[in-house]
């Protein structure tokens, strides 16, 4: 109610009975807003209905009470004396107050309170309105906030950039500036989020928002439009130079070492760049761009930047041509015929240098793309979810040739199996293990599952109730490429785990990195007071040999040995080593 309410003839007003009946009653009464008339007193002489309905008390319950009964009590005895000093002064007084419902709730409002006066000058009521408060405008900041920026890091989100980076290739349109899209993404942010946990992964990405931050001017933006997925657009460069610099000093600052709850954490990034004119002028196609230009930085060894060009597209289109033979082959998967076959590489004791296992390893050959590398055509297996039939038959393959095997003279040979994520996730990998062991007659102890360190660690409550079921049914479980996540060995603790394959990457400088040095002693000896037994994989020298034996590992597996081998040249081969034996 506004100042002009307050002009309401005094007469017509104070109490329901005197304005029962006239049109002024029923707009007070029906009005939206509530609103009460207290007497000079300021006891309450008349209520409205919204008032009735905002407060939760009947008229009855009101009239005749001093409308403190309406107050939460929030507010100090200091603001009502001003707000009395203001009414005595002006005759009129605003502000938001808190009131309270009969039955508790809180709720504030605006509240207006004007003064009605008698001819003689004296009080005759007071009149307020109570409105409901727009909208709070520390909320509605806070939401707009929300809206453009992403309530992790602080950055702009998707959103807020693609709004800026249209607004900038305006600016590049009219001006006649080139602009360069970074698109960031992390190399093994996924692993560290899946082995640490979310709390520590938000805290590697809110200080990789930092750095990218100081990486480069105000006046570029830096935005977060996923998960570990950043993007950095450098508006009005000179050259594409100055997006190769930038890139290569986002780089070497993302790459040092981050320090997060008691963890030495690595986070190195992958950027793919295109630029404005050249590979596109709207945001769609730069972000499309730029994207196949990170997946080539990916698959160039991570941790570095690839330019777009046209060239990529063929690239990906290579790369679904290979899906669909991939599955045409899984398709047609037979007994007699299949562009899939397993090689065997022995693991050797290293005290006595007897091949005690072997470890089946995965070979593609398409008439179309040759002989693909497990480490390619996994991957892709895994994203499409053709792991799941191609994992099932390497199960049944490997049982069949290790029936072979020992129809052939050679037992007692442990097979081990590599199993990917996605089949671990199913209960069925149970049924299929057990059924593969018993249709070739085998024994649980003839085989050997190995996990990598970052699926054992993926839902880990799922993962440890497979594997305590397998471990029940006396299958030997190992860790693969352990290392290469962040695992601690305290968790694996927990694992019914007997082997860590200690990853080939610490091998490889075994000698000459100090580093890695250090790490291989650690792990065995650790791994060792765990009761786990140690197998070193990648041994490629007699010096690696024989450095890992003085750090008393266990078992060894490597091109030293022997590389991995089709099924008759394995039998051959441990057929020879048994009679030297
Ligand atoms: P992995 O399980 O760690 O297997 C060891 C890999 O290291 C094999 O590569 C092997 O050929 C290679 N290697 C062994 N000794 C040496 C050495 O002395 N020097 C070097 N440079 N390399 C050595 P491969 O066969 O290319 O397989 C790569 C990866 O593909 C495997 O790594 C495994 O993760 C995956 N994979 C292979 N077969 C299967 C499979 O049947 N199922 C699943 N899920 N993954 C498989
Ligand atoms: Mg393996
Ligand atoms: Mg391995």
């Amino acid at each position: 109610m506004s100042r002009a309410t307050a002009a309401v003839s005094p007469q017509a007003l104070p109490d329901k009975d005197a304005l029962s009946g006239s049109i002024l009653l029923r707009a007070f009464d029906q009005s939206n807003e509530a609103m009460l008339v207290t007497d000079c007193e300021n006891l309450i002489v008349a209520v409205n209905l919204a008032l009735c309905r905002m407060s939760g008390y009947s008229r009855d319950e009101l009239i005749g009470q001093n409308p403190r009964i309406l107050s939460s009590g929030r507010a100090s005895p200091e603001f009502y004396a001003a707000m009395w000093q203001t009414l005595g002064n002006q005759d009129f007084w605003e502000g938001e107050i808190w009131n309270k419902q009969k039955h508790g709730a809180n709720y504030p409002r605006s509240l207006k309170i004007s003064v009605l006066r008698e001819a003689d000058g004296s009080i005759g009521n007071y009149v307020a309105n109570y409105s409901e408060i727009d909208a709070n405008h520390e909320v509605a900041d806070r939401l707009a906030y929300l809206a453009y920026h992403d309530p992790l890091t602080n950055l702009p989100n998707r959103l807020a950039f693609e709004s800026q980076l249209a607004q900038s290739l305006r600016s590049c349109e009219r001006e006649g500036y080139q602009l360069a899209l970074m698109l960031i993404d992390l190399d093994n942010f996924k692993n560290i989020n899946d082995t640490l946990g979310h709390h520590v992964g938000d805290q590697l990405l809110q200080n990789v928002a930092l750095r990218l931050r100081e990486c480069v001017r105000a006046s570029d933006l830096v935005a977060r439009i996923g998960g570990d997925e950043f993007v950095v657009v450098l508006p009005d460069i000179e050259s594409p130079l100055t997006a190769a610099r930038v890139a290569s000093k986002i780089q070497s600052n993302l790459a040092d070492s981050y320090r997060i709850a008691d963890h030495i954490l690595y986070a190195t990034p992958s950027i793919g760049i295109s630029l404005y004119p050249i590979d596109g002028n709207d945001p769609v196609t730069l972000l499309r761009n730029a994207d196949t230009a990170m997946y080539h930085a990916k698959s160039a060894g991570r941790n570095n930047h690839q330019f777009y060009t046209a060239r990529m597209n063929e690239a990906a289109g290579e790369r679904l041509a290979m899906e669909n033979e991939l599955r045409q082959a899984i398709a047609a998967i037979s007994p007699a015929n299949s562009e899939f076959s397993l090689h065997f590489q022995p693991q050797v004791e290293t005290v006595s240098g007897r091949a005690l296992g072997v470890e089946a390893l995965l070979r593609w050959n398409n008439p179309k793309f040759g002989a693909v590398s497990p480490m390619r055509f996994i991957s892709i297996a895994e994203e499409t979810g053709l792991i799941q039939p191609l994992g099932d038959w390497v199960i049944w393959e490997t049982c069949r040739l290790i029936r072979m095997m020992k129809l052939q003279g050679v037992d007692g040979i442990r097979v081990a199996i590599n199993i990917s994520a996605q089949q671990l996730r199913h209960e069925n990998l149970l049924l299929l293990v057990r059924g593969a062991l018993a249709c070739y007659d085998l024994l649980p102890e003839d085989i050997e599952l190995e996990i990598t360190e970052s699926t054992a660690m993926e839902n880990p409550e799922m993962t440890l109730s497979i594997l305590d079921q397998l471990a029940a049914m006396g299958i030997v479980l190992a860790i693969d490429d352990f290392g290469t996540g962040y695992s601690s060995l305290a968790y694996l603790k927990h694992l019914p785990i007997k082997r860590l394959k200690l990853d080939r990457s610490f091998v490889t400088d075994i000698e000459t990195d100090v580093n890695d040095a250090a790490i291989c002693a650690a792990t065995i000896a650790l791994g060792h007071s765990l009761g786990l037994e140690l197998v070193a994989e990648g041994v490629e020298t007699d010096e690696q040999r024989a450095f890992l034996a003085n750090l008393g590992c266990d078992m060894l597996q490597g091109y030293f040995f022997s590389r991995p081998m089709p099924f008759e040249d394995t039998v051959a081969y441990l057929k020879a080593r048994l009679a030297e034996q």
